[in-house]
């Protein structure tokens, strides 16, 4: 399928996991993605791989919590393309902390890049996904929808993001913008590969993280995402899509 020609998407976190899956099948697709992350060698091996693929991308390092950083790079995608599709924005942290232990920097690191960095994205897109009736698609989580034990500050954020990205979908309907969410669970990526826990860490309460049907490859999310950013998702605003195996089901 192409169904991405001539458009252009700006993807965070395209250095790994989701993210890098995404821009990759978003290149299949016909898509110029402008890839962004903080780690610059993972950032430049997805371009790399994409082009070696024949398809369009550029990489750029960036720091979606620092607010000048999201901007000179917005910019720069625009300058580079001339225009600006979609948004998919998956960059994002996971740390388990017992809640009566929590420190304030490990709650505020990550607030500041899975919801802050989240909206400096949201905000710098916006002017220019008006101008081409565009689509944003935002990480969130199941744990925005469920109770994760010892992931406090991280539910918090991604709760943040489902909210924030239902009110862009409703401010920005009628203006031809779209923002949906996606929901992972259990999906094979650097972040669960170097997950840590808490040695009060209950794990009776695992199941509730766990997909009834096996983890899977972030490949499995990438689909979901190109649907929601194309015009196959043309009358899907503000939802959130579960792509959990079955976990919350
Ligand atoms: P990942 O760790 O494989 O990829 C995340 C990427 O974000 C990395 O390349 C990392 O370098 C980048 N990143 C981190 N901080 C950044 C910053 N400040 N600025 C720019 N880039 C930064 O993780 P993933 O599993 O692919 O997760 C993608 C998104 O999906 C995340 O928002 C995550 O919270 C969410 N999610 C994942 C799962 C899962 O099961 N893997 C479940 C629910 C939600």
């Amino acid at each position: 399928m192409q169904r991405l020609t001539n458009k252009v998407v700006l993807v965070s976190g395209a250095g790994s996991g989701i993210g890098k899956a995404s821009a990759v099948r978003i290149a299949a697709e016909g898509g110029s993605v402008f890839c962004i992350d903080l780690n610059a060698e993972a950032v430049e091996a997805t371009a790399g791989e994409i082009a070696a693929n024949g398809g369009e991308a550029t990489a750029r390092v960036c720091d979606v919590s620092d607010e000048a950083s999201v901007q000179k790079t917005v910019q720069a995608c625009v300058e580079r393309y001339s225009r600006l599709d979609g948004l998919v924005n998956m960059a994002g942290i996971l740390r388990f902390d017992d809640t009566q232990e929590l420190q304030t920097a490990h709650w505020q690191k990550v607030i500041d890049v899975n919801l802050t960095g989240t909206m400096f994205l949201c905000r710098s897109v916006l002017p220019h996904l008006v101008e081409t009736q565009g689509s944003i698609v935002n990480a969130a989580s199941t744990a925005a929808l469920s109770g994760l034990p010892s992931g406090l500050a991280y539910s918090a954020s991604k709760g943040g993001v489902l909210a924030m990205t239902r009110s862009i979908a409703v401010e920005y309907a009628k203006r031809g913008v779209r923002a949906n969410c996606i929901c992972p669970g259990d999906i094979n990526t650097g972040m669960t590969d170097s997950i840590s826990f808490p040695e009060t860490m209950d794990f009776d309460l695992m199941p509730r993280i766990m997909s009834l049907t096996g983890a899977k490859a972030p490949e499995v999310v990438a689909g979901v995402i190109v649907m929601l950013v194309s015009e196959d998702g043309v009358h899907i605003t503000g939802e959130d899509i579960r792509v959990d195996g079955g976990t919350l089901s």
